[in-house]
């Protein structure tokens, strides 16, 4: 009696010791070590703005300001966000602001500014009775010519980084040229899900967040890609982390891929508007709306506090080159297929398919597709993206119509 009573002590005690392991396992890598940002205040002077971020633990930071749009960054290390994106204040200097992962090790607070300003203050100070460790930064107005002034004379940036687990890094595979496939080679599907880290994308009605959501539809995509053991798979990430417009490309690049596949969920003013879409890349949009959408796509970089300047406009800018031009139709080829086997499984906008200049599609010999997976801001679709019964869906009718791209290309190419 007395052995079969401690037995099961014994076996709680282990249970509750799993659940622990388990939840040690779920939280994020090394997120024991990581400080953790409590809250974020903003106070309204009529001199300048105070801006307050509260850790557990001290922290070191580096502060820069960016134009066209007037912007602060401020690099930390990788921290943990106990603060919501829904409790972000806003004030008088202050239209918004976002945070999250920029890259491995390294954490981001981009805060967008009504007009010019500059950083007159930034400290940190020690906890006391009341708060805890504290970065504070103060901001005033200044004129648009003080302004760039002070752009040119900007010192070299230190970077804030922290160690970084291997498997989060991007995966580096040297540059090949295209190379002739065995018949037996399985074929390398790119799958991207939007945005990440500090750009969440487009906001639900009910605050779903457009970047948790692809990475979710992408992981099921793969998942089911695996499964049927025709396919390799990259993913451009497969956590929730800033990766720029023109890494994505690179990451297909390096790893010759052989179709690339973008997932969003967009959010447009009209709420009642639901359904999917798919895209494609060309100079010209195919109407107002896809040239709309495109725009807040490519802004992705902008939202992350990427400085432009420092780069040739190459993301800002979409021209075609010829090798695009060749794998056009296959993007375009690709997209009916589709567009046929999604509209068997969900709703679809009236107009399936459309084109318009995404950054993102722009790798030159890889078929690339943009799939808007639905609408954030009609409650219905939100409701269905959300649903992993739907999710499965999806990810059946995109792996359907892989199988039959590729067949059709096989067959053509056959003599
Ligand atoms: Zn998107």
């Amino acid at each position: 009696m007395a052995v079969s009573h401690n037995m099961f002590g014994f076996q709680r005690l282990l249970v509750q010791l799993i659940s622990v392991v388990l939840l040690l396992g779920m939280s994020n890598f090394g997120a024991a070590a990581m400080p953790v940002v409590d809250s974020v205040r903003i106070g309204d002077y009529p001199e300048k703005t105070r801006f307050v971020m509260e850790f557990d633990k001290p922290v070191k930071f580096n502060v820069f300001t960016l134009g066209s749009p007037y912007r602060v960054v401020i690099e930390l290390p990788e921290v943990a966000w106990r603060i919501k994106p829904e409790t972000v204040p806003k004030g008088k200097r202050i239209t918004g602001y976002r945070f999250g992962l920029f890259k491995p090790g390294q954490s981001r607070v981009v805060i967008d500014l009504k007009s010019p300003i500059k950083v007159s203050k930034s400290f940190t100070l020690p906890p006391n009775s009341k708060r805890g460790h504290r970065l504070v930064l103060d901001i005033s107005e200044i004129s648009s010519a003080r302004f760039s002034a002070l752009q040119k004379r900007r010192p070299e940036k230190r970077s804030i980084e922290t160690k970084v687990s291997p498997e989060v890094r991007a995966p580096v595979l040297p540059l090949k040229k295209p190379k002739k496939r065995r018949k037996s080679e399985r074929r390398l599907i790119v799958l991207d899900p939007g945005h990440g880290g500090i750009d969440p994308g487009a906001r639900g009605r009910r605050g779903t967040l457009e970047k948790k959501l692809v990475l979710a539809q992408a992981k099921e995509l793969r998942r089911q890609l695996l499964a049927t053991g025709r396919y390799r798979v990259v993913m451009t990430r497969s956590r929730d982390i800033f990766v720029r417009l023109r890494e994505r490309i690179a990451i297909a690049q390096r790893a010759g891929g052989d179709l690339f596949i973008s997932l969003h969920a967009d959010s447009i003013g009209n709420r009642h508007v639901r359904g999917g879409s798919v895209y494609t890349l060309s100079e010209r949009a195919s109407d107002k709306e896809a040239e709309a959408l495109a725009r807040r796509e490519n802004k992705s970089d902008i939202i992350a506090g990427v400085d432009l300047n420092d780069q040739s406009k190459t993301v800002a800018k979409i021209l075609i080159d010829l090798r695009q031009r060749l794998t056009k139709n296959d993007s375009v080829a690709f997209a009916k297929t589709l567009v046929a086997q999604l509209s068997k499984k969900t709703r679809m906008l009236r107009r399936k398919h459309r084109f318009a200049g995404f950054a993102v599609l722009k790798g030159p010999e890889i078929p690339s597709v943009l799939i808007e997976m639905g609408y954030l801001s009609n409650l219905h679709d939100e409701r269905l993206l959300r649903r992993a019964s739907h999710r499965r869906k999806i990810a059946g009718a995109i792996v359907q119509a892989i199988d039959r791209y590729f067949s059709r290309q096989q067959a053509l190419r056959q003599p």
